[in-house]
């Protein structure tokens, strides 16, 4: 708490006055009587208190979240020009102040997650906050079908809370790409926002390239390859409707679908299957899926990451770009590198990073907070 951390365990606590329902606000004391914090109490969760704030005085009202909102677009008006702004994640819950609400922007529509009981009790008043601070906005969706809500005996919940909201597809422009993308159905809130700026450094590196796309998902980096002028891109997905979208989406940016190959399947037998074919790309992508959803789970997945990493380096022709993330927190930037640096030991490939990446800047990382750090990259050239 002293460090401004904003989670307490349930163990943790010596003991809890009253009976504090989900989501409300109570006070957080120290034993020797201090109050420390104020924050949100979830009963059910093994982070039984989320701090709104450090301010022992701070009252928890829609005047608060109205601040804290507005404190967040503002930051965002800082980093990004007015067209970028028009794609951007608006809150990232604790690194915003804002514990558990995420809040993506898509041109005059907002999709939001609430993810634990605070903002869960309060969504009202952050709709009621959202509309006002966002005037352009046309509707609010609710995107909190995430098993995150399960820690918090939170049921899964999707619908419009305000406005209107379009059924099918909409078009976003986050000043580099154009997307066609579905808040109701695409992954997570719709759309990758935080691999922004990395499909476009990726891509500066491209042209005349032929570019092996891993886990297309909607066509993010595949869209900023064809842009900087590769030759050809395969991308790989194991969904038919990412594969399709992407493919609108290519479309959508005026590029050709002749120079695109899609291949709908799992990464890793594809990748296996190119190996023993024998196939070679100038350029390989690989952004997967979060592999540890928890620190138990990072030996699985550090197996899983050094699996397509050793791959990929295979199928690379010398010189070679490779472009490769892992979106787990757990997995962070220091043993990210040793997992690569092993698969490029493996591989026999003396393998340079040119560039280190990371999430978009519209999902900062507050230091009190290491936990909001979790997108990071490696550019690198294979020799
Ligand atoms: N690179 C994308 C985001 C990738 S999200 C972008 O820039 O927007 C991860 C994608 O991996 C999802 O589309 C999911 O369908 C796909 N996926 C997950 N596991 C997979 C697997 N084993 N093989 C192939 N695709 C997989």
């Amino acid at each position: 708490m002293r460090r401004k951390h904003p989670w307490i365990f349930s163990g943790a606590i010596a003991n809890i006055e009253g009976s504090p329902g989900s989501g409300e606000t109570v006070n957080v004391i120290s034993c020797d009587g201090i109050v420390l914090a104020v924050g949100a109490y979830s009963p059910h969760s093994q982070i039984s208190v989320r701090i709104w704030s450090f301010e022992p005085d701070e009252i928890i009202d829609v005047n608060f979240f109205r601040d804290k909102i507005n404190k967040a677009f503002q930051s965002r008006r800082l980093i990004y020009s007015d067209r970028e702004i028009s794609a951007c994640r608006l809150i990232y819950a604790e690194s915003d102040s804002l514990p558990g609400l995420i809040v993506d922007k898509f041109g005059d529509y907002l999709v939001c997650q609430f993810l634990s009981a605070g903002p869960e009790l309060w969504k009202a008043s952050i709709v009621d906050a959202l509309k006002e601070i966002v005037p352009s906005c046309k509707g609010i969706y609710e995107r909190s079908d995430t098993p995150a809500r399960g820690k918090e005996k939170l049921p899964e919940k999707t619908g419009i809370l305000a406005g209107e909201v379009p059924d099918g597809m909409i078009q976003i422009d986050d000043g580099n790409y154009k997307f066609n993308i579905n808040m109701r159905e695409g992954h997570k809130t719709g759309f990758y926002l935080d691999q922004r700026h990395n499909r476009e450094i990726t891509g500066r590196f491209l042209d005349g390239l032929e570019v092996l796309d891993c886990f297309s998902y909607s066509g993010g980096f595949t869209i900023a390859a064809l842009k900087a002028g590769a030759r050809k891109v395969t991308m790989i997905d194991s969904s038919a409707e990412a594969i399709a979208l992407a493919k609108q989406n290519i479309e959508l940016n005026g590029l050709s679908l002749s120079s695109v190959e899609t291949i709908e399947d799992n990464v890793f037998t594809t990748l296996r299957k190119f190996r023993d074919s024998r196939r070679s790309f100038d350029a390989i992508i690989l952004d997967p899926p979060k592999f540890a959803e928890s620190e138990k789970d990072l030996n699985r997945a550090g197996r899983a990451y050094k699996d397509i990493n050793l791959l990929g380096i295979k199928l690379l022709r010398p010189g070679g770009l490779l472009s490769t993330f892992s979106c787990s927190h757990y997995m962070d930037m220091e043993l990210f590198k040793k997992t690569v640096a092993f698969a490029a030991m493996d591989a026999g490939r003396t393998v340079r990073i040119i560039h280190q990446l990371h999430q978009a800047p519209d999902h900062p990382i507050a230091l009190n907070f290491p936990e909001g750090e979790y997108l990071k990259g490696l550019l690198c050239r294979v020799e």
